[in-house]
């Protein structure tokens, strides 16, 4: 079976096409500047391919994915009509779409009702979707959400205590983000200690450009950090994470702000940049700590205090902890992020072995656990695309 997995962003689309009977990645690639020009990159194995291209909209980018995918010099398939399904990666499900659903209508006409809570990523979602259904009418097409993975969270963790009219009539409340990352870690983990899923309270930490941390008891999650939007919990690379909102009426009172200005001050100035001044790229801030720069060395003590703090936090609302999973491009490649975030964790049974973490081996779950440890702790690569590729199987051969 090939199954087909586009992830459109407001000015991209990326697309992976696996050959399933064998997990392979067939072709890959990404669909840039959509809207504002246009280029796009493509993989074949280990041979790329790119090549500027006029992309006024999200349609005209997936036709020449298609192209691609058929042509004789870099193509991997014949024709179109190879491609069994096709899986769309939606960042918003709202509170109805609480697990991975076969594209129908009344699914689409939903996600444009939830368009105001998730401004950025539901039009060019839609629109991707809008384009397959119009290019590739017969073939199964599959949704997987960023947020069902949290549809097991209870009330008292995604209720804000705000006035409960907030919540009711407007659909204010946590959502959580990156579930299919989660969720694909967290079952990765359990295969790799060889225990059911069922018997493991775990936290796995996605720590990317974008961050988030999510506490999974028996497999389900039960709370994380991202909430009404992906701005909540940790320090990102250009995101704030939590701070006190006050802060937002205080910089519209006494500045002038727009509301406009100051989301865009939290979303694209705050985090790692922001404090640094340097770059969303921690790569970068590591660079200029180590030569002696203050800023990039109170990031790294921001961000590592609020990571810790999140553990802390589920571990107590766990009442226990059997695993801590590292993922993403920070927690898969930054072995000193890994190093202080559990430094003075043993009172919590946390403690890693620092010559494992430090010369691990990429792209396959490493265990870096101090030996005797009472917690499990493990670097698991996450794969968003090959998650979204077994629902789309699973759902398309239905
Ligand atoms: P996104 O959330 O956009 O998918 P990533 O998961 O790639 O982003 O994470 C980006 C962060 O990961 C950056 O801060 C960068 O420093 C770090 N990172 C990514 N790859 C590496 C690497 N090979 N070595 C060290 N750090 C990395």
């Amino acid at each position: 079976m090939k199954i087909l997995v586009l992830n459109a962003g407001s000015s991209s689309l990326k697309y992976q096409l696996f050959l399933m009977e064998s997990s392979e990645v067939l072709a890959k690639g990404t669909c840039e500047r959509i809207g504002a020009g246009g280029f796009i990159t493509h993989k074949r194995g280990d041979e790329a391919y790119s090549e500027e291209v006029d992309f006024p909209n999200h349609g005209v980018a997936l036709e020449k994915v298609l192209s691609l995918l058929c042509s004789k010099e870099y193509g991997v398939i014949g024709s179109v009509k190879e491609i069994d399904a096709v899986g769309h990666r939606v960042a918003h499900g709202g509170e109805k779409l609480k697990e991975s659903s076969l594209i129908t209508e009344s699914v689409v006409k939903y996600l444009e009702t939830i368009v105001p809570i998730n401004p950025l990523h539901g039009p060019p979602a839609i629109a991707g979707i809008k384009a397959c259904l119009a290019l590739m009418p017969d073939v199964p097409q599959v949704a997987v959400f960023d947020t069902s993975f949290y549809s097991t969270v209870e009330d008292s963790r995604f209720v804000y205590a705000i006035p409960y009219e907030f919540y009711e009539n407007d659909k204010i409340r946590r959502y959580g983000f990156h579930g299919t990352s989660h969720r694909y870690v967290s079952a990765e983990l359990a295969k790799a200690v060889g225990k059911p899923i069922e018997d493991l309270k775990m936290i796995t930490c996605h720590l990317g450009n974008g961050s988030s941390i999510t506490a999974v008891d028996g497999g389900k999650a039960i709370d994380t950090s991202m909430g009404f939007t992906p701005q909540e919990g940790v320090v990102m690379g250009t995101r704030s994470g939590s701070i006190d909102p006050t802060v937002v009426t205080y910089l519209m009172k006494t500045k002038g702000y727009t509301a406009q200005e100051v989301e865009d001050i939290l979303n694209k100035k705050s985090g790692l940049l922001g404090v640094s001044g340097i770059s969303n790229d921690l790569r970068n801030v590591f660079s200029a700590a180590e030569e002696g720069n203050y800023r990039a060395q109170l990031t790294i003590k921001l961000l590592v205090n609020s990571i810790k703090k999140l553990i802390g936090s589920y571990v107590a609302e766990m009442n226990g902890l059997d695993a801590l999973v590292f993922t993403a491009g920070i927690g898969e490649n930054q072995s000193n992020v890994r190093e202080m975030v559990c430094e003075n964790m043993s009172y919590l049974g946390i403690e890693i072995d620092t010559d494992r973490n430090a010369n691990f081996t990429r792209g396959i779950p490493f265990n870096i656990t101090k030996d005797g440890a009472k917690v499990q702790v493990w670097i698991i690569p996450t794969n968003e695309e090959y998650m979204i590729a077994i629902d789309t199987q699973r759902l398309a051969s239905k």
